[in-house]
């Protein structure tokens, strides 16, 4: 029979590496709950309706990502390739966005189908920040502060790098598209295929294009920052004093634009050079128009989104994930001889004494000599032998696993204090 795998580009999280990802996970929720956001919790499942009407027809995700299919009652139903679409139709669902503001959160599994690589894969995980009904630079620059202070807890800032644009209201990007095509299509055969095809569909996409040529002949394309309305560039100014003054340095990118159709004014991304071509940790900005866009009364909104795997690989790379995450047990108990009551009973007697520590009781009788391997394989400190001599007597064996030290026979009742110790 052909052995089953998972399907391609959709990983394992194996328990090797499951200590480092509750660690990101522990560090962001801690960071997060520092600010006062929520966790918001939404399908992983949505009708297909949601993503073409927020995302964009025209976008990469929409075109050729996304995992739709007909459920068995032929509604069209995609699974999630991103969560603030999903964060908006839920908060608008259950009122959460009249007369007042949110600061939401929320993690878990999105699904492109994209070409799998080191960093791009099919089932992804993000944790994203969505917040509602505040307008001003504020709000944007606390939430680079939020990720600021993540990064600095998880020990990477040095290796990820601010990069910030404005793409001003729909007003000012729409003139600016006109200027752009005008001025692309008089040079479309120096484009590359894919920007030749963005000129009608998607033209902003083309600023950030991968290729060289393109790339050379936006050199002196119109820029998108003569074309700003003043809202916007005061917006973005007051944006960058408040980072200067908060003490986070950025670089402006006059060609981020962002994947998807819905943001306006603010968009950054955190990029490091330590992870080859799938450098964007994170990334996010400004989306005013979308709750409007789905049906919604108009609320300004901003968020951002990171990617837990790259993440992940970027801890790694910098080896900054700390050790003995994956140690799963302080304390492993031998039942040696008929013993099973009472190893379970000493068992539960410490969890109810010191329940920060790890316990394992073992399983399966054998030998003490083949017991004490499993003990040390464990990686356990401390191992506690019971005996049919030493449980008719109400006394255990506790023994040093790591240090040299001589094992001692005591009370049951005294095993905590000795532990503890
Ligand atoms: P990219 O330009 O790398 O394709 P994107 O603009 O499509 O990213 P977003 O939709 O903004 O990405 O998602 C936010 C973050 O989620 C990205 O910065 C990245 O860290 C992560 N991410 C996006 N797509 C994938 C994927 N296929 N595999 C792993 N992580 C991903
Ligand atoms: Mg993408």
């Amino acid at each position: 029979m052909k052995k089953l795998q998972a399907i391609r580009g959709m990983n394992d999280l194996l328990p090797g590496d499951s200590a480092a990802w509750q660690y990101l996970e522990a560090t962001v929720a801690d960071v997060l709950q520092n600010y006062g956001y929520q966790e918001i919790r939404f399908p992983i499942l949505e009708p297909t309706e949601l993503f073409k009407r927020s995302i964009g027809e025209v976008t990469d995700i929409v075109e050729k990502e996304m995992y739709t299919f007909d459920d068995r009652n032929g509604d069209s139903v995609t699974l999630r390739p991103e969560g603030t679409a999903c964060c908006v139709r839920a908060c608008e669902q259950h009122g959460l966005l009249y007369n007042q503001t949110q600061r939401l959160w929320y993690q878990g599994p999105m699904f492109r189908y994209e070409r799998p690589q080191k960093g791009r894969l099919r089932q992804f995980h993000q944790i994203g920040v969505e917040t509602f009904g505040m307008d001003g630079p504020d709000i944007d620059a606390e939430l680079l502060m939020i990720s600021a202070r993540l990064w600095k807890q998880l020990g990477i800032s040095d290796a990820v790098t601010l990069q910030l644009n404005s793409l001003g209201t729909a007003d000012a990007r729409a003139r600016y598209k006109e200027a752009l095509v005008s001025y692309l299509s008089e040079r479309k055969e120096q484009l590359d295929e894919d920007s030749q095809r963005r000129l009608d569909s998607n033209p902003l996409r083309i600023l950030d294009s991968k290729n060289q040529d393109t790339q050379a002949l936006l050199n002196d394309a119109p820029a998108l920052h003569d074309f700003l309305d003043d809202d916007s560039r005061e917006h973005f100014d007051k944006l960058k004093a408040l980072l200067d003054s908060a003490g986070i340095q950025y670089e402006i990118n006059p060609r981020l634009v962002r994947g998807l159709d819905y943001y306006g004014k603010t968009v950054f991304e955190w990029v490091t050079d330590k992870l080859g071509a799938q450098g964007t940790v994170c990334a996010g900005g400004r989306y005013d128009g979308l709750v409007e866009q789905l049906g919604g009364r108009a609320t300004p909104a901003v968020g951002f989104a990171m990617g837990v795997e790259r993440l992940i690989l970027l801890l790694q790379e910098l080896e900054a994930i700390p050790e003995g995450l994956n140690q799963s047990v302080d304390v492993y108990i031998l039942a040696v001889g008929d013993v099973m009551e009472d190893a379970y009973q000493l068992g539960e007697l410490i969890r109810d004494q010191l329940p920060h520590l790890r316990v394992m009781n073992h399983c399966g009788g054998g030998s003490f000599k083949s017991q004490m391997k499993k003990a040390d394989r464990s990686g356990a400190e401390y191992a506690l032998i019971i005996g049919e001599d030493e449980a008719s007597q109400g006394m255990v064996t506790l023994k040093p696993l790591r240090v040299d030290r001589p094992q001692e026979t005591l009370a049951i009742e005294d095993v905590a204090k000795a532990l503890q110790a």
